[in-house]
């Protein structure tokens, strides 16, 4: 085993000159024959963790995964690299599927992908019998635990399977697991000995962002506007919302498409792999959404709505990017975006309730943070993260400045006490902008001396005063569905003393948010954007031609570096990353030629 050089094996199958941390130590894991599990963050390459196994040790690797979409991407991305995969599933007619055993007991197959309800049937476990079985590997496997965000009763017949091959190493692998996940997913599949690897959540290439929910649809526009013929997903509240935002967004020139359960199962899969394939750039979805997306190169995903956890949330967001690029994850939020939610929360009973009750509260925080959103994210997971700043949010990108609000502040604390201490943010600040809301003037807020007595700042800076206010302690929320705003005796200490006050504000969100554009990204990265689009576009023709989608041909990070190396030659692509031999006989000479081309019509500049 030892004189296997894996390096070689990942240059030669998969075209990568190095490995991504972690994955050398759990490939040589589960080629000494022992069970692992991975916690790894999506996009952190853990399929390459039994890939390679598979082909180091020969025989055949079952690879049980939950959705038969994605089997197929997979197995066709595999092929592509001249590897010998195929999946079982339903979607398969009898012949077919007869041909594939057939191979696998010729010992034909490397990797076989099955879904987890083929496993619990008896005839395909004797059919596991009569090949040469050499590992499990076991995708989404927090899908066992009724802990977890996901948990498919299917995948506890998972445990029989084991009983059924207990010599067989086992691979165990997850994006989000807590540690009563893990140790559920342990104990159910009885992996004795079980080597844990677990890296850190961070998705270092995602940007988060909240932005504020007033004008959302105009920040929408704007942000698909920055990025247009790129991916990205629109999570929507209802279906309903997803239509009507998929319909706004074709009418401004972003054409998308709706997502959600109440779609016939052939549209649902049409409209997937319209977005898989590249040819709808943009999709508006309900969480139905995702599962089955393995598009590596998602490079913005919207909330529209209010996650209704964070776990949730940082599923949802973990789809962009998953090549390691950099991609923006974006949370419209307002404080009414709760009730909402709430509506859903109300219905349950018992604990499942209060544990709804305390992920909504838990998003609810996110969405007013006022430091480092990934330091909060990570620290969910049990991530400690070095430093405070993340340099990488909303919050550690803003630029801060330090204002005077003494004026301010005192008319926002008044304003509280003079409305009873009784509602919310939202309603004080309405009072002190001198709204005349029906609300307003029902209950006399009218007529009190604070209506209408600041005019030098907008809602949202109001909000980020009062929320500032919040952790110097001055100001206190209280109450959980709707909370209200309450004056702490810090609060009014400060008040009597007549003290000045400063805060740490955003210098101005409107700029400090703006993201460089594509041409300048390329300008920075290194890579001729104009060379990039036509590989774009030559890729996109193989992979129709193919019936694939398109990063089955290559990953943008692929082009991005063809773009950047324009090799002369077939030994100087080579050493692209991402081109393997296979790729290279298949590809090669069109993608030559066409960069030599695109070198003689453009002189070089500069
Ligand atoms: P995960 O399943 O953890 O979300 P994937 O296995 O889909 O991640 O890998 C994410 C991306 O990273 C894929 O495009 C994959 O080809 C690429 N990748 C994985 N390992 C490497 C590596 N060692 N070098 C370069 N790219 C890699
Ligand atoms: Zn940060």
């Amino acid at each position: 085993m030892t004189t296997i050089n894996l390096n070689q094996l990942l240059k030669q199958h998969f075209g990568y000159d190095g490995f991504r941390p972690g994955q050398e130590e759990i490939i040589s894991n589960a080629l000494a024959g022992r069970h692992s599990l991975v916690v790894m963050p999506t996009g952190g390459g853990k399929s390459l963790c039994y890939q390679l196994p598979a082909l180091a040790m020969g025989g055949l690797t079952l690879v049980v995964s939950p959705l038969i979409a994605l089997m197929k991407d997979q197995v066709d991305g595999l092929r592509a690299n001249g590897i010998a995969a195929e999946f079982l599933n339903s979607s398969l007619d009898n012949a077919t599927a007869a041909a594939v055993e057939r191979r696998a007991q010729d010992g034909g197959v490397s990797l076989l992908y099955v879904a987890p309800e083929r496993v619990s049937m008896p005839g395909f476990r004797r059919f596991l019998h009569t090949l040469d079985l050499r590992l499990i590997a076991i995708d989404e496997a927090h899908c066992i635990s009724e802990w977890g965000h996901d948990f498919r009763p299917d995948y506890r017949t998972l445990s029989e399977l084991r009983a059924d091959f207990s010599d067989t190493p086992v691979m165990a692998l997850t994006a989000t697991a807590t540690e009563r996940v893990r140790r559920d997913i342990v104990e159910q599949l009885a992996l004795d000995d079980c080597r844990q690897f677990i890296s850190g959540f961070d998705r270092s290439n995602l940007t988060y962002r909240v932005q504020p929910r007033q004008a959302a649809w105009e920040s929408l526009v704007g942000l698909l506007d920055e990025r247009r013929g790129q991916s990205a997903i629109v999570y929507c509240f209802s279906r309903k919302e997803t239509e009507e935002v998929a319909e706004g967004l074709t009418a401004a020139g972003n054409p998308t498409v709706a997502y959600h359960a109440g779609l016939d199962a052939e549209t649902r899969r049409l409209t997937q792999e319209r977005f898989i394939d590249g040819e709808v750039p943009i999709v508006a979805a309900t969480i139905a959404f995702g599962m089955g997306i393995d598009k590596p190169d998602i490079r913005l995903v919207v909330h529209y709505a209010l996650p209704k956890s964070i776990e949730s949330y940082y599923q949802e967001t973990g789809r962009a990017g998953r090549d390691g690029l950099p991609s923006d994850c974006v949370l419209f939020f307002s404080e009414g975006d709760r009730a909402k939610q709430e509506f859903f929360v109300q219905k349950m009973t018992g604990d499942a309730r209060e544990a709804a009750e305390r992920q909504l509260q838990q998003m609810v925080e996110y969405g007013r943070l006022q430091s480092c959103r990934r330091k909060y994210l990570l620290a969910y997971f049990g991530d400690a993260m070095d430093g405070d700043s993340c340099g990488n949010c909303d919050v550690c990108l803003a630029q801060r400045q330090s204002v005077d609000v003494t004026l301010v502040a005192q008319k926002l604390l008044s304003a509280v006490i003079r409305t009873g201490e009784r509602f919310g943010i939202a309603h004080v600040i309405n009072v002190l902008l001198g709204s005349k809301a029906q609300r307003v003037r029902e209950l006399g807020h009218d007529r009190l001396s604070v209506h209408g007595i600041v005019n030098d700042y907008d809602r949202n800076r109001l909000r980020d005063i009062a929320n500032g206010l919040v952790e110097q302690g001055l100001l206190a929320r209280a109450g959980g569905e709707y909370p209200t705003i309450v004056v702490t005796d810090a609060g009014r200490e400060w008040l009597r003393s007549r003290a000045s006050l400063a805060l740490e504000l955003r210098v101005d969100q409107a700029t400090a948010q703006r993201q460089p554009t594509l041409a300048s990204t390329a300008v920075e990265a290194g890579y001729d954007a104009g060379l990039f689009e036509r590989l774009r576009a030559l890729r996109r023709r193989l992979a129709d031609d193919a019936g694939v989608p398109a990063f089955v041909v290559f990953s943008d990070a692929t082009l991005r570096g063809l773009a950047s190396a324009k090799p002369s030659g077939p030994q100087a692509m080579l050493r692209v990353s991402g081109v393997g031999p296979a790729k290279l006989e298949r590809y090669g000479e069109t993608f030559l030629a066409t960069i030599r081309e695109f070198g003689s019509q453009v002189p070089a500049k500069m």
